[in-house]
This record gives structure tokens, sequence and C-alpha cells, in this order.
């Protein structure tokens, strides 16, 4: 049996390829490592922010807007709450590339912010102190997505759509035989037309030289006064104290525990066995604890708190790249889940051999010296 489409890796992109393709009527196969969800990928801990007014940049917003409509669809076919719409507040210098970003994105794309000074942040939210010199953006249409239920969910569809599912199956290599893919795996040999690569973080088992770093990162929940809970219209917030090396984010508090991360730093490792659990190393509470007693002082101490890892490009910018019937989805570099669902939806077009509705040429690996 030859599949239409072969997924390596079925989690967060991959289990939304998998439904989208089957969905489509392909015959696809999903294959993943484990049975997801599950906390040994990218996607655990509950939550994931999602925003549209993009301090990563305004190339990402026509994707973000569909993956929005992506997920609201998904949430009313399955019944249940998968995005929470408590809007997010963006925090940072006057003049960071973050801030400038997230402005531009807001007024090419008509998104709707409100722009506060330091001041009006805390007036409105009594409970942060914002410094001196650092302005708000505030997004009331931002929120999170909870990434298990909605991955979950995916799975699901996708089997009942059709999909085969081979779970708890690493892959172990992929080849070419004439014009099929040919996919080894701890459990045999399949084949499929198309293949996309969405194994996370590990692709760079497979594919060596593909110009991705595997980064450790931890998250913690951590005690907050009830003026932090998301039923007292505590949003969730990124907070860039100076880009790219001091970022944090974090979701409004729910039963008074704030869960926390920063998006900067963190450990670079070459082993799944290097992402050692949370608290290995003094930094990954002093640092959350640190900046929490310093922007928000109805903080405590630490509940409990995991590592899960970013798989870093060169520049943090995706990789979405096509070569002959293969599709390259990696580099996600610690903000994708919210662009899963679209890149499910690239990845189940890409393998019907429709053209993609977005430019995803600034996406492609021909922007690094070396090829994979
Ligand atoms: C702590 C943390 C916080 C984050 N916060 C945000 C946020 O607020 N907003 C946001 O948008 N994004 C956020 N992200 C980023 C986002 O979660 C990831 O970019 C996204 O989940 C990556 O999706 P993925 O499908 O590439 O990886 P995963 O969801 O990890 O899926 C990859 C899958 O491939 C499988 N796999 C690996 N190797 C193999 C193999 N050889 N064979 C078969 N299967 C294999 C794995 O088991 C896994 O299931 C965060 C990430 C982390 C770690």
């Amino acid at each position: 049996m030859i599949y239409d489409l072969i997924v390596v890796g079925s989690g967060s992109v991959g289990s939304a390829a998998g439904y989208y393709a089957a969905k489509a009527g392909l015959k696809v196969l999903m294959i993943d490592n484990g049975h997801p969800p599950h906390d040994q990928g990218s996607h655990h801990g509950e939550t994931r922010l999602m925003r549209h007014a993009y301090g990563q940049g305004e190339i990402y917003v026509p994707m973000v807007l569909r993956a929005q409509q992506l997920w609201d669809e998904l949430e009313e076919q399955v019944g249940e709450r998968i995005m929470h719409r408590c809007g997010v507040i963006n925090i940072g210098p006057n003049d960071s590339e973050y801030i400038r970003n997230a402005n531009e994105s807001a007024s090419r794309y008509q998104i709707p912010v409100e722009m506060l000074t330091a001041e009006a942040v805390m007036k409105r939210w009594p409970q942060i102190k914002v410094p001196h010199g650092f302005v708000g953006v505030f997004e009331p249409n931002a929120g999170y997505l909870k990434s298990e239920v909605a991955i979950g969910h995916f799975i699901r569809l996708a089997k009942e759509a059709g999909c085969t599912q081979l779970f708890n199956c690493p892959t172990t290599g992929v080849t070419r035989d004439g014009d099929v893919q040919k996919v080894e795996t701890a459990n045999g040999v399949y084949f499929g037309r198309k293949l996309v690569f969405s194994a996370g973080t590990w692709l760079t088992k497979l594919l060596p030289k593909l110009p991705v770093q595997p980064v450790r990162k931890v998250f913690g929940w951590y005690q907050a006064d009830d003026s932090y809970n998301e039923n007292n219209k505590f949003p969730g917030f990124v907070f860039v104290i100076k880009d790219n090396e001091s970022e944090f984010y974090g979701f409004p508090a729910n039963n008074n525990a704030l869960k926390v991360g920063k998006h900067s730093g963190g450990q670079p490792i070459n082993s799944p066995e290097e992402r050692t659990p949370f608290g290995a190393f003094p930094e990954d509470n002093g640092e959350l604890l640190d900046f929490l007693h310093s922007v928000f002082p109805g903080t405590r101490e630490c509940i409990y708190g995991k590592s899960c890892t970013y798989d870093m490009s060169p520049d943090k910018h995706f990789i979405i790249h096509t070569q002959p019937d293969q599709l390259i989805i990696s580099g996600l570099s610690g903000h994708a889940f919210k662009f899963a669902s679209v890149l499910g939806e690239i990845a189940a077009a890409f393998a019907q051999n429709k053209s993609s509705p977005f430019d995803l040429s600034p996406f492609s690996l021909s922007r690094f010296a070396k090829p994979c």
C-alpha cells in the first residue's frame, strides 16, 4: 500500500496535518514516537498564548489570522472550549523591536489593539508594576489555546476521518524509493507519495544537517493572589525587558496558580535525555521568581514546574521548506503552537499539490547557506 501522505511526528503540527489531509479524502499515515498529546515534545503544560498583533514580525500575520479561523472552527466542531479570549498585554521598552512589530502588525492588518503608557497599564491592572519608559500594547481578542486538548481532538478527528495512526513508534529513517518515500519505523517500512516532517525538536535526528538547535526551557506555576485570576480579568502577558535577552510570557492565574515562562535563554541540548526536569538548574526557579517579584508583587512561591524544548532556527523564524515530495516544518523557535492549525492545513494542501495562499518564501531553508 502506498499512502498519499505520511506524517512523521504527530504532535502540534502533525496532528493538524493528519486531520486536514484525511478530511480532504487522502490516505494518510500519521506516525509518532509517543501517543500525542504527551509531555515528550513541545506541546505540554496545558496552554499556549495566541496573539495576532505579532511581536515576531508582520510576515506571520496572514497565517495567524487563518490559524485563528481554524481554531474557531475546531472549537465549534468539537463543542469544547479551546481558545480563552482573555486578552494579552504586551509590555516592553517603547523602542523595542517586539513592541514595534506588534504595533506595525496591528496597524497594517487592522487588528484591534490599545496602546497604553506605563501609567495607563498600571491604572487598569494595579497588580502589574511597569518599569519606567516601558509601554503596553493590549490586544483584547488575543488569549490562549488549550494545547493538549486541541491535539487530542485533532488526533481523534483524524482517526474518524479514516487516517491510519502508528503511535509509540519512532521513525528511524526516510529514503526515496523511485518516486515514493520509504519510511522506516520501529514497526516496519511504509511508503508514501508525499511526506511531511513535523517531528519537532528531534527532527534533527532524521535530518542531521537541518540548522536547528534544540534548547531546554522551563516554565512554572506560582502562587498568586486573586487579582491575577482570569475570572478577575487578568490577561495573558508578554514582558520584553530587553529584546532577545530577557523576554517572559505567561497566563492569567487559574485558582491562584499563575503560569510563567522565560522565552529567551535556556540550555542548548543534543539529546532528549539532556532535557532535565524543572529545578535541575538553580536559575530554573530563580529567573522566574525574580521576574515575577519585580513586576507582579502579588505573586509568591513556585507550586511546580516543568521542562520542555524549543527547536531554534538560526534567525528564530520558522522553517517551512518544500523539496520534491517533502515538506519540512521545523525551527519553530518556541512560538508556533498558535500556528499549528494553519501549518496543518498548509501540509494538507501540499499533499494535494495545491499551492499555498501564503507567501512561504521567507521561511524557506534557502535563506541559510547549508542544504539539509
Ligand atoms: C515551554 C514552551 C512554551 C511555549 N509557549 C508558546 C506559546 O505561548 N504560544 C505559541 O504559539 N507557542 C508556544 N510554544 C511553542 C510551541 O509549543 C511549539 O512551537 C509547537 O508545539 C511545536 O510543534 P511541533 O509539532 O513542531 O512539535 P511537537 O508538538 O513536539 O510535535 C512533534 C512530535 O514529533 C514526535 N517525534 C519526534 N521524533 C520522532 C520520530 N523520530 N518519529 C516519530 N515521531 C517523532 C514527537 O513525539 C512529537 O509528538 C511554546 C513551547 C514551549 C516548549
